[in-house]
């Protein structure tokens, strides 16, 4: 990195994914706000930039001309006018000449080119005093956004510009841009909005790359290219570091380097306690391509695989066959290990482009149709995942397990479903695991509090800490203004906890934790003191754990157990578990 003489700037958000990453920034414009950064494209390049801007035209054309087409077939030819009259803009010399122009004479991106141009004609349109003229600045407007949407693309295309190693920056990510920056193999990402377990700093974890979101408006001072610090072990983000914050971040860095070599030394141990008390360490898993990672952790399995992926990568809905095709690569690859195989939890937005017809807007998507409860009401979707996780369970060895139960009912029900799905298998002569395994994400109070009657139906429990947290608290996960209300270290969160391992004990089955909470070393004492039988975490962080639990034994931590949950005083609670955190 080189020195800069820039002005060094500090933001504090919330950490999402440990680490520290040192790099240049790779700008993700905000689109909807046109918080758009002036470029200077190199001269050689102005040309093709130039080529750039006439094929976002160009694809904006053929969009309104299907969009014509469209409106005329449903409403009749008298209302297409206007897109007439947007296509009729789009060949305006006003705009078009005056963008080529500046690219040309200025050697500015085409983002920044059109966007001066359309405020300077919407300008010129405000002085008009004629009404009618005057609003039509909205439709300069309109088409400006247009082509603009055209040049940055969704996220997930700008990001597909990113050099391998560059720090991405950007208002927010989607689930969808999370493929595109494994698939570039960036250095991190920083981003203004977010909480500690919303879904992409989970995906940060599992990238093993360092992560700090929350950072409320950084877009608005970090510059494209600019140099930056990721500090996410204390959520820092640093612009443009000084010479003695970068030598500091460096050793820090190679410090850094040195321990995941040291722990990759416990990899072919047990995940054992030193009096020999044995559990379970296992990985979460987001796509099908961290499988590899998950075989070179050193755990022995999935034990939660999102299937979210399937639907999200292409944005529509998957037949049964690519997802029995995907699931099956999966459990091979696997092999001899399980693999714990969750069923869509989606909810809010995408899921109209992607075929769940019907579905409305929703002001409260974490507690409206999410999970389960989606799956409910497409029945047909939901048995279509089912047949292919079962056809997948004949090559290897599966577990199904559903998200968001609320109820013992909720359970049967989905139960039900399996049993139908099992049934339209066998009149189509497809082979299955009859006696596959069947569990329950306990992530929901309800749930938690009725933890014995769901674990009498079910073979497994697998608790799900940061929607229980969430829940718990009333807490959005992934609101950084209440982040700090977040609070796994509490009573009502531990309590919580013991109730559910104790009741499937009692009912003889097995409980495991998926939620982030497992990955916590300051847990893992705890934890194993309450009889957690399985840790379900992200690769990278089952090094440390295994660690941990190989340096404490049972005994001490049953008796940490024993003494956060007999004591009612929260301070209390909070300094044992602090005393034997182990690090
Ligand atoms: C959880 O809620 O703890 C969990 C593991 O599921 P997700 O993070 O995918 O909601
Ligand atoms: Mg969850």
């Amino acid at each position: 990195m080189e020195q800069t003489t820039k002005q060094t700037n500090v933001f504090k958000g919330v950490i999402a994914s440990s680490g520290i990453a040192i790099g240049k920034i790779f700008l993700i414009e905000e689109e909807e706000e046109f918080a758009i950064v002036p470029r200077k494209i190199p001269k050689q390049n102005v040309k093709k930039e130039v080529g750039r801007f006439k094929i976002a035209v160009a694809g904006v054309t053929e969009e309104l001309a299907i969009a014509k087409k469209e409106i005329i077939k449903v409403f009749g030819k008298e209302h297409s006018l206007l897109a007439d009259a947007h296509l009729l803009m789009l060949e305006d010399p006003l705009l078009n000449r005056d963008v080529i122009r500046r690219i040309n004479e200025e050697g500015v991106n085409a983002e920044y080119a059109l966007w001066t141009v359309v405020e300077k004609v919407v300008q010129s349109f405000e002085k008009i005093d004629d009404e009618y003229f005057r609003e039509r600045k909205n439709d300069i407007q309109e088409i400006g956004k247009r082509i603009m949407r055209q040049l940055t693309g969704p996220y997930h295309r700008a990001i597909a510009e990113a050099g391998k190693g560059s720090i991405i920056v950007a208002h927010s990510l989607g689930p969808s841009d999370t493929i595109k920056l494994k698939e570039r193999n960036v250095g991190a990402f920083v981003t203004d909005v977010g909480g500690r377990t919303s879904h992409i700093a989970l995906f940060a974890q599992d990238l093993d790359i360092p992560a700090v979101v929350g950072l409320k408006n950084l877009t608005l001072t970090a510059n494209h290219e600019d140099d930056i610090i990721v500090d996410g072990n204390q959520g820092l983000v640093i612009l443009n570091p000084d010479e003695q914050t970068l030598g500091n971040y460096k050793r820090e860095y190679d410090s850094q380097i040195a321990e995941k070599h040291e722990l990759e030394k416990l990899r072919d141990l047990p995940a054992q306690t030193s009096d020999g008390h044995r559990v379970a360490l296992a990985c979460n898993v987001d796509s099908p391509e961290e499988v590899k990672t998950v075989l070179n952790s050193g755990s022995e399995g999935i034990g939660l695989l999102r299937t979210e992926f399937i639907y999200l990568k292409e944005n529509k809905m998957p037949s049964e066959e690519q997802q029995y095709e995907i699931c099956k690569k999966v459990v091979h690859k696997m092999l001899p290990y399980s693999v714990i195989i969750r069923t869509l939890d989606l909810g809010g937005d995408k899921l109209m482009q992607m075929g769940f017809e019907g579905f409305t807007h929703e002001s409260n998507p974490f507690l409206g149709l999410r999970a389960i409860r989606l799956c409910f009401k497409y029945p047909e979707i939901f048995k279509a995942q089912l047949r292919a996780i079962l056809r997948a369970s004949k090559e290897g060895k599966v577990k199904i397990m559903f998200p968001m139960i609320s109820s013992v009912e909720e359970f049967k029900r989905a139960k039900k479903y399996l049993e139908e799905a099992k049934s339209e298998l066998q009149n189509k002569g497809l082979e299955f695991h009859e006696k596959i395994e069947v569990g329950a994400m306990i992530e929901i109070p309800s749930a938690a509090l009725t933890a014995d009657l769901i674990a009498r139906e079910a073979d497994f429990l697998s608790i799900g800490t940061n929607d229980l947290i969430q829940y718990t608290f009333a807490v959005d996960r992934m609101n950084e203004s209440v982040a700090y209300m977040y609070e796994p270290m509490h009573l009502a969160i531990l309590r919580l906890i013991k109730r559910i391992i104790d009741a499937g004990h009692q009912a003889g089955k097995w409980v495991g934790m998926c939620g982030e909470m497992a990955a916590d070393t300051s847990f893992t004492s705890i934890l194993v003191g309450l009889g957690l039988d399985e840790f379900s975490i992200p690769p990278i962080a089952v090094p440390k754990i295994k660690k941990a639990i190989r340096s404490i034994t049972l005994a001490d931590a049953q008796d940490l157990a024993r003494e956060v949950l007999s004591n009612n005083d929260r301070e209390a609670a909070v300094s044992a578990i602090r005393r034997n955190h182990i690090t």
